[in-house]
């Protein structure tokens, strides 16, 4: 994004973090040294290592870093991107520890990325890039379906997936659960339907439980339900665009500003999620896309008044520069990390709320663990449980042919497509109603300590506070 503009008196984004969870400890009693045992980061492997291209070797740096091993596999996203450092790969590695124990996914925290800039590669290059940074993780076991496993993040997607899990079963051929090594594979390749739009059904589902509480609303001086509330989404990556398309499409908010990396569109009517996304990836910028405003300044629409914001790009990008003139009462963090401890103060004095990181975004890796698990488990997810429901989607395949027939069709259809819709139905219905059950236990336990303990003050803390009290239970009980 342009615009951004951190003042220097800033903390890094790891500090950041780690200001957040200092918070949070002041509220418990820890026994002494936990603290720092929980909050450091247990190591953070940094690789360089070269691939010839275009008749030259390129030198690239990755990083890995594991943050908590308390549970075992350790787990988070690859990010590509220039701004790839160990300090982003810790502090991201560190919230993954706290997002995993607050929706209680049985899973330590890891993060891990490659500094380079994927849209100056072609596919093949790319190819060649992600299975060498592969091959250089895996053999320190910091790939492996039982200690480390990696998923899509910013730069990255199902494809470098199926990449990486290929290129791991190649080293690992007598390994059965090879497939478990990653998670956010495509669908022909081990993955599970759902996992591509998990992150944005994660907001969905965590923007519907908080406002199924109306006294959480009014906190954010705001009423009623999720129908006709104004929303600016920034970023339109694979988390921005899932969550403005299904609050949009399911629970009629209306997305009035889109803010990407040259600038913003504004429309007061509702900007058509779809038309945006298209217009996007046909030009590469949201400039002249029909039925909106263009701002050269994304910070215009950033600061602009709606009901709820959602920074669904980089991290950082409220501030103590910006945090003052940020007008939503509410603010739901799609990203990691969007704001910063310096921005969080200001809009906490200004008594906005704003649904944490660790919760807002956690159906990534939710949705992760249910890939993780059929993996292992060598058959479809939910396959035992979901005989009877079977029998109902049979009916609605039946149903279906009926239709068809009253138009004037041939009423049959294809075996495959009754084979493919039962399994996409049946999977991708379980996915969902877990991932939902997911989101409202998680905002259960972290909404219970922010009534409960007034002293904590934010959502934020609270979901700090349920996080560590679970990870430092796991140390009580299992020993260092
Ligand atoms: N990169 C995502 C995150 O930040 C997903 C991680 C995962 O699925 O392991 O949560």
């Amino acid at each position: 994004m342009k615009d951004i503009v951190m003042p220097p008196q800033e903390p890094s984004f790891r500090d950041s973090v780690d200001l957040m969870y200092a918070r949070a400890v002041r509220f418990m009693d820890l026994p002494p040294g936990l603290e720092e045992k929980i909050r450091v980061c247990n190591a953070t492997y940094t690789v360089r290592f070269g691939v010839r291209l275009r008749g030259a070797i390129h030198t690239f740096t990755g990083y890995r870093s594991v943050h908590s091993e308390h549970m075992e596999p350790v787990k988070g996203g690859i990010r590509y991107a220039m701004s790839v450092d160990q300090d982003e790969v810790e502090a991201l590695a560190a919230l993954m520890t706290y997002k995993c124990s607050l929706v209680e996914v049985p899973f330590g925290g890891s993060k891990g990325g490659l500094r380079i800039d994927p849209r100056q590669w072609d596919v093949d290059e790319l190819e060649r890039i992600t299975r060498r940074f592969t091959f250089e993780l895996a053999k320190r076991d910091l790939i492996h379906p039982a200690q480390n496993v990696p998923a899509p993040d910013m730069g990255t997607g199902e494809r470098e997936m199926a990449w990486i899990a290929d290129a791991y079963r190649r080293m690992n051929t007598t390994d059965l659960n090879a497939n478990a090594c990653v998670t956010g594979k495509p669908l022909s390749a081990g993955g599970i339907h759902g996992r591509v739009e998990a992150t944005g059904r994660g907001i969905q589902f965590a923007l519907r439980e908080f406002f199924r509480h109306p006294d959480d609303v009014a906190r954010a001086r705001l009423s009623g339900g999720l129908e006709g509330k104004r929303v600016v989404v920034q970023g339109l990556g694979n988390v921005g665009y899932h969550a403005a398309k299904f609050l949009s499409e399911e629970d009629g908010a209306r997305i009035v500003g889109l803010i990407e990396r040259d600038g913003a569109i504004w429309s007061d009517a509702g900007i058509d999620v779809e038309v945006a996304k298209q217009w996007l990836s046909r030009n590469g910028t949201l400039k002249d896309c029909p039925g909106t405003r263009f701002h050269e300044d994304g910070a215009t629409v950033l600061e602009a008044e709606c009901d709820i914001l959602i920074p669904a790009a980089l991290e950082g990008v409220i501030h103590k520069g910006n945090a003052g003139r940020i007008k939503a009462p509410l603010i739901i963090e799609a990203a990691n990390g969007p704001v910063t401890a310096g921005g969080d103060e200001v809009l906490r004095e200004r008594g906005v709320v704003i649904v944490p990181d660790l919760y807002a975004n956690a159906g990534g890796v939710t949705v992760s663990y249910f890939e993780w698990v059929k993996n292992l488990s060598h058959i479809r997810f939910g396959r035992m449980q979901r005989r009877a429901e079977e029998a109902e989607h049979m009916l609605l395949v039946r149903e279906m042919e009926r239709l068809i027939e009253a138009q004037g069709g041939t009423g049959a259809l294809s075996p495959g497509f009754k084979q493919q819709y039962l399994r996409g139905a049946d999977e991708l219905a379980l996915v969902r109603s877990g991932l939902d059950d997911t989101m409202r236990t998680a905002y259960q336990s972290m909404r219970e300590v922010w009534h409960a303990r007034p002293e904590v003050g934010d959502l934020r803390t609270a979901a700090y506070l349920v996080a560590i009290g679970r990870v430092a239970e796991s140390y009580k009980a299992k020993g260092l």
